[in-house]
């Protein structure tokens, strides 16, 4: 328990990054949950259990989705069902699951294209395009309907306000949940204790700036007081918001430097991947590093610090603005 009548659930994921956190808070005579696991068997043989223990076979009255990714969204629908409970999330969010649990081969071509004209190598564009697995091996269903929630919207919970605090740049309407009366902030991705969060540029929208978005939004998280508890979606629950937006803020603006050095040559985003990533990548982590290097990129060059020209093969390449 983080404080009376909010409960840490912490659900096993099949990745490197091996735990997601959801949250049961309680509401009355029942819960709202916040967040409900990748949709895998273990993680419903998880929440079986946790009905009949935690939640003391009392009734969800609402399930609050903070974004589309597979591990918060992903068994949604199905305690949904099971609970016959309203899923609340941001309509940007409905939509972009919809969008991609119907993710058509076409999509998916354009997705490779757009890897490729940023300079992804044959050999990973091959080992992508033959992986299995895609977003509905963690989100076997959705909601076909949903109760909408919008940036300032208050939710009464147990007695409790939460407002809505919509972030940018991670997913397209993420909503992180704020209650002044619990002193709690629960984050979702936005704001994460020891990794920081993925921000990548997609082919659904090429020329976009999550990055710009993204440094934004933590900005505006700034506005909320600095000691409340942080109840984030990975790691571990902590306090010193303000600090860890400083210490996230600090660690893009040095990368951002370094990269603009790297790129006194034209680079493409497939040739700053190994100086951004030290680690070893695989055909899970690569397009996300792929997402995040153009995500730099884009921000640079819209920041006017880069400049962009296309190869003859197509590839774009990014190289620093001179100042005379
Ligand atoms: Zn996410």
């Amino acid at each position: 328990m983080v404080r009376p009548g909010v409960w840490w659930i912490r659900l096993p994921l099949p990745f490197a990054l091996d735990h997601i956190n959801v949250w049961a808070l309680e509401d009355g005579d029942g819960w709202t949950l916040v967040d409900t696991g990748f949709g895998i068997p273990p993680v419903q043989a998880i929440w079986r259990a946790l009905s009949s223990t935690l939640l003391g076979g009392r009734p969800v009255h609402r399930i609050v989705v903070t974004h589309y990714h597979p591990d918060h969204i992903g068994l949604a629908a199905w305690l949904s069902e099971r609970f016959e409970a309203p899923v609340w999330m941001t309509e940007s969010e409905f939509l972009t699951a919809h969008l991609a649990w119907s993710s058509t081969t076409a999509l998916t071509a354009a997705q490779l294209r757009h890897f490729q004209c940023h300079g992804l190598s044959e050999d990973w564009l091959h080992s992508i395009s033959t992986r299995a697995g895609g977003y509905r091996s963690g989100v076997p269903t959705l909601p076909d309907w949903f109760q909408r929630i919008r940036d300032g919207d208050c939710l009464n919970i147990g007695g409790h306000e939460w407002i809505v605090r919509v972030g940018y740049g991670h997913a397209p309407e993420h909503a992180c949940l704020y209650s002044a009366g619990l002193r709690l902030l629960i984050s979702g991705d936005q704001v994460l204790p020891r990794i920081s969060t993925n921000v990548g540029v997609w082919a659904t929208e090429p020329e976009g700036d999550p990055l710009g978005l993204y440094l934004d939004s933590l900005n505006r998280l700034k506005s909320l007081p600095w000691d409340l508890r942080v109840l984030p979606s990975h790691g571990w629950v902590f306090d010193g918001l303000h600090e860890r937006i400083d210490q996230l803020a600090a660690h893009h603006s040095a990368r951002l430097t370094e990269l603009l050095g790297f790129c006194n040559e034209p680079r493409s985003a497939g040739d700053v991947l190994p100086f951004m990533f030290r680690r070893e990548l695989d055909p899970h982590t690569v397009r996300f590093a792929m997402g995040e290097a153009i995500a730099h990129l884009n921000h640079l060059h819209q920041r006017g610090d880069l400049r962009r020209s296309r190869r003859e093969d197509g590839v774009y390449t990014f190289q620093r603005v001179r100042s005379l």
